[in-house]
């Protein structure tokens, strides 16, 4: 699994290999996100609840380089925040910190998390920071403790369970009553500082789940993963956890009739409706996850 998605994340990464799938791709790009406009997020909104699922906004766009574009994708963001707000729905935003400047100052990234978590609050919305590769874990974990520190409460974070890190790092966030999503983790990361095994994974994502639900904190249970779904259901009914401290979180697009279903059995069901014009990295992440979705391009930019 591990070498598959190095090799496709490399491809991915191949500036000619952008530019035909971003000439050609879009189409495809459908699959997983909702569009390139807020108005088709807040269209996708409406039809997920028609099912019962509530939706999880992203305006894409990662690892960015100079002030003014953080500062750009923050203003994005806030009128996705205030747009949503209108909305009669539960209302849950994602971030990702190097949108917001990270890898320029972490106190840029502070400063705008920050103007969107008060804006959020206002509009009842609730902030989920991403976790993106590993180089950029402490950094993000930092962030998230100086936002908690602030008082903000409507934020939350992610452990990745791949990560030997993942562990330790929930240990010592224990303390502010995190609310953490649980995911197994997308990037290409060395073995050093990643289990590379399906079995180890799943192991160390219920473990990450098991220890903060035990610990009495909301925890968003994001996976596919049939073994880990199951599994979740039964131990959560087991130690008698409530259903108001768990939720099933899914992908847009990611195996929908499971969403259905999840919502229909009256758990929390969430999806992360990733939109915006930077599709490209979030699109090639999940191409990587599965080699059936690298040929669905492959045949489709054959078509083009
Ligand atoms: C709501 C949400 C938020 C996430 N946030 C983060 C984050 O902040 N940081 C981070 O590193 N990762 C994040 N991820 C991605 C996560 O780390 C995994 O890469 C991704 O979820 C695939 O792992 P899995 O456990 O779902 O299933 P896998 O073990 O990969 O697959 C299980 C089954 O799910 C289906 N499936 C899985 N992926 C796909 C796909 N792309 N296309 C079609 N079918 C698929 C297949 O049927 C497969 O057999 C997030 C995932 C979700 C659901």
């Amino acid at each position: 699994m591990s070498l598959w998605r190095k090799s496709v994340l490399f491809i991915a990464n191949r500036p000619e290999v952008e530019r035909l799938v971003r000439r050609y791709g879009m189409r495809l790009a459908r699959r997983f996100i909702a569009g390139e406009t807020l108005e088709e997020a807040l269209s996708a909104v409406h039809r997920l609840e028609e099912d019962g699922i509530h939706a999880i906004l992203d305006v894409l766009g990662e690892m960015v380089e100079d002030e003014a574009m953080a500062r750009a994708f923050a203003e994005e963001i806030k009128k996705t925040v205030e747009a949503f707000a209108t909305l009669p729905y539960p209302r849950y935003v994602s971030v990702k910190l190097t949108q917001l400047g990270l890898d320029t100052s972490e106190e840029l990234a502070k400063e705008l998390l920050g103007e969107i978590l008060t804006l959020a609050q206002k509009g009842d919305v609730f902030i989920r920071i991403d976790m993106e590769d590993s180089p950029r874990v402490d950094k993000t974990l930092s962030v998230y403790r100086a936002m908690r520190e602030a008082g903000f409460e409507n934020v939350g974070i992610v452990l990745q369970s791949y990560l030997k890190r993942s562990e330790a790092d929930l240990e010592s966030l224990l303390p502010y009553r995190p609310n953490i999503r649980v995911v197994k983790g997308a990037y290409a990361e060395p073995p050093e500082l990643a289990y590379q095994d399906l079995p180890t994974i799943r192991e160390k994502f219920k473990a990450l789940v098991e220890k903060n639900l035990l610990a009495g904190n909301p925890t968003a249970i994001a996976t596919h993963d049939d073994v880990l779904i199951r599994w979740a259901k039964d131990w959560t009914k087991a130690k008698e956890i409530p259903r108001n401290l768990y939720e099933f979180q899914f992908l847009y697009g990611v195996r929908p009739a499971l969403q259905r279903k999840t919502a229909r059995e009256g758990y929390t069901t969430r999806a992360y409706v990733p939109f915006g014009e930077a599709w490209y990295p979030y699109f090639s992440r999940r191409i990587a996850e599965r080699p059936e979705n690298a040929l669905f391009v492959l045949k489709g930019l054959l078509k083009s």
